[in-house]
């Protein structure tokens, strides 16, 4: 597995250190900390029970998982874990004292990046108002130099409407949040106000984790883009024929506000009963507001009263409610790589589509032909693609779930995006896994190619200029930016190679729908699911319809390669443990090459014992396998194409009591097998003055164009 990016350089993590040094000397308020301490010498945790009198700053830390098991170790502790992580690192937002003694306690060693958040985010605000005075306006296509509220962005969108009415239509999403927000977005192409004729969509979200607001501003930045350039610009003109470009800058509207907005700067003399500093501080943003990742869902099927999830908030440890609506979406929702635990930060919700925000994502999905979609987030500089999961992972089906039958092209559309944002193009698994999220879901009931970005090297919501750099693109990227991976993503929007195309001839006003009803499925199940989408046959009576192909991703033949019933040689050895921190080798001899070589490690008290798998090649033993599960599961390794040699199994005593351990170690033939695989079709209706006329059964792979008359059939 390629590691998605170097470890983070310690030392000096940040891009700008001449301008945090001005912002410094402002001393916008004391207790600005230095931003990141190179510590290797750890500062003592604090007590877990610190009560409000010991204020606890929230902290970015990077926390090193090179260690045997450590990364699997991490990610079972229910810490708020950031999208910047590698092989052997993770970043985590510690919220509170006792986040930092979990760390503690499972033995993990961190190194502080960003010692208090809050202070931080004065300090980005102050960076911020010294970028607008300096500049003036920045190269953005709205000038902007400071990150938008919600309000900017409503007014924004209305402006742009307002003023680009023949590109830009404003629209709001058929939900309000649970706190009563409307959700708003934008639909930008040519003759937008009229019914579409054909054009597939590109859509592109930003803000689904609250605090990630450059999420938003770059969708909203792209949107702006697109409207001031119609008709100058040529390339973008020819697109904005072709295609209609979907934006919702912030899909979670009350985090975001929540997180923009109070989390800014509160007063706490208003919030006296819960102010940290006794009353005595005049300004200080509370933890659980700027760094709220989360929804307003306090109480699963509960719309509490609007407001309460403010109130929740500003509370110590408030920010654990809600659900994390990118794990919410119905696509293999359930498995790995999301909490079933409502106060995790990746609490995937009561059920696939519980919230508004997704349901609101979920509609526009099944009612247009998204043929690429792009979900914004921060932070890693990742490109990701689907699946979430790693593809050895055994679904419910008892299948792996094997790479995306897209692999290829979803990967090459990748490498051509990284190439103009500098970002590292990679499966969503290998960053960790996930499953319930925006493309999980989009790629899989319709087949449109969908990514996440993770944008940004180093925060959230780093100083805005970067977030100008990240959008014109900045040193060898000069010029493209992400604005060059977006306009890429349009370009494969309107590419009629990967979509198929309905052509043809029916009467002019004619309602064409393409509808199509399935099961999706979620990981140990399903749930009943459509797409409804429609066109207006134009003056011509000629019509050319871009379509996602009408057969799923997920009905697509598989290869798998399945171990024989009987392992072709079986060895069993019972030890006694090692010491503390100790480890003892056990040979095994493979007299052949293996197709699978299995490992397993048992041992009978519910505690930690990890395995390390080492082949011998020459005088040296080089490692070829590790497994280093959580405190109480067992161990594994699983070897492919093991060739024939000498193995060393190595048992590490991490923390266990037990008397002894028995190594099963069986080497496998396999049966190679291709499953069947299906096919799907839409059901075709031309429709007048609400009445179906004709209808048809259509089947359209990708890049398949299909002829059809509906003159005569649809009078
Ligand atoms: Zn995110």
């Amino acid at each position: 597995m390629p590691t998605p990016q170097s470890r983070p350089a310690f030392r000096h993590p940040f891009r700008r250190p001449a301008l945090l040094a001005a912002a410094c000397a402002l001393s916008l308020t004391a207790g600005i900390a230095p931003l990141a301490q190179s510590s290797s010498a750890q500062e003592p945790p604090p007590s877990v029970d610190a009560g409000l009198a010991d204020f606890f700053a929230p902290r970015l830390v990077t926390v090193d998982t090179s260690g045997l098991g450590e990364k699997e170790r991490l990610q079972s502790l229910g810490l708020d874990l950031t999208e910047h992580a590698g092989r052997d690192y993770a970043e985590v937002v510690i919220h509170t004292a006792a986040d930092l003694r979990t760390l503690v306690d499972n033995k993990l060693d961190y190194d502080v990046r960003i010692p208090d958040l809050i202070a931080r985010d004065l300090q980005v605000r102050a960076l911020d108002a010294a970028y607008g005075l300096r500049v003036g306006r920045s190269p953005l296509p709205s000038g902007r130099t400071s990150y938008r509220t919600s309000k900017d962005y409503n007014r924004d969108m209305r402006l742009l409407a307002k003023k680009h009415k023949k590109v830009v239509k404003r629209f709001k999403l058929p939900r309000p949040t649970l706190d009563g927000r409307d959700v708003y977005g934008v639909e930008i192409g040519k003759g937008v106000r009229k019914p579409n004729t054909g054009q597939p969509t590109f859509f592109l979200m930003g803000v689904h984790h609250a605090r990630e607001w450059p999420s938003g501003e770059l969708a909203m930045e792209f949107a702006i883009d697109l409207a001031t350039s119609y008709g100058t610009n040529k390339r973008i003109t020819r697109l904005l024929k072709k295609a209609r470009v979907i934006v919702v800058p912030v899909v979670n509207e009350d985090g975001f506000n929540l997180s923009r907005t109070d989390g800014e700067y509160v007063d706490l003399r208003d919030l006296n009963d819960y102010d940290p500093l006794g009353g005595t501080g005049t300004i200080l943003a509370t933890p659980g507001r700027a760094y709220m990742r989360k929804n307003c869902r306090i109480v699963d099927g509960v719309d509490t009263p609007d407001a309460t999830c403010k109130l929740l908030l500003a509370t110590p440890g408030g920010f654990g409610a809600g659900v994390d609506l990118n794990r919410n979406y119905g696509g293999f929702w359930g498995g790995p790589g999301a909490s079933e635990l409502p106060v995790e930060p990746t609490y995937r919700g009561a059920e696939a589509f519980s919230e508004p925000e997704t349901q609101n994502i979920r509609d526009l999905v099944r009612t247009r032909n998204v043929t690429m979609l792009i979900s914004n987030h921060t932070f890693g500089n990742l490109i990701l693609r689907p699946n979430g999961v790693n593809p050895t992972t055994v679904g419910s089906d008892g299948l792996p779930v094997g790479d995306s039958p897209d692999e290829k092209g979803l990967k090459q559309l990748g490498a051509r995006m990284a190439a103009q944002n500098g970002f590292a193009n990679i499966h969503g698994w290998q960053l960790y896994d996930t499953t319930g999220t925006t493309e999980d879901y989009s790629y899989n009931a319709t087949g449109g190619f969908g990514y996440t970005f993770e944008i940004g090297p180093n925060e959230f919501h780093p100083p805005y200029e970067e977030v100008v750099d990240e959008y014109v693109g900045a040193g060898k990227y000069r010029g493209k930016g992400n604005r060059g991976a977006y306009l890429l993503a349009l370009e494969h929007a309107a590419d009629p190679t990967y979509s198929g195309t309905l052509k043809g001839k029916a009467p002019k006003g004619a309602t064409l729908r393409l509808a199509k009803k399935f099961d999706s499925p979620t990981w140990e199940s399903s749930f009943e699911d459509f797409v409804d989408t429609s066109i207006t046959v134009p003056k011509s009576g000629r019509f050319s319809w871009v379509v996602n192909p009408s057969t799923r991703p997920v009905l697509a033949a598989k290869t798998i390669e399945t171990p024989k019933a009987k392992p072709f040689k079986r060895q069993v050895d019972t030890e006694p443990l090692p010491a503390p921190t100790g480890s003892t080798d056990v040979e095994f001899v493979l007299p052949r090459k293996a197709d699978i070589l299995e490992v397993q490690l048992d041992w009978a008290t519910p505690d930690d014992l990890d395995l390390e798998v080492y082949r011998q090649i020459g005088d040296r033993v080089v490692q070829v396998g590790t497994s280093g599960n959580a405190p109480g599961a067992k161990e594994q390794v699983t070897l492919t194409d093991a060739a024939r040699g000498t193995y060393v199994l190595r048992v590490v005593n991490y923390a266990s009591v037990a008397p002894d351990f028995t190594l099963t170690t069986e080497a496998f033939e396999s049966v190679t097998r291709t499953t069947e695989g299906s096919i799907e079709r839409y059901t075709l209706t031309c429709e007048k003055n609400g009445t179906v006329k004709a209808r048809k059964k259509v089947l359209v792979d990708r890049g398949q164009v299909k002829r059809l008359d509906l003159r005569k059939a649809c009078r």
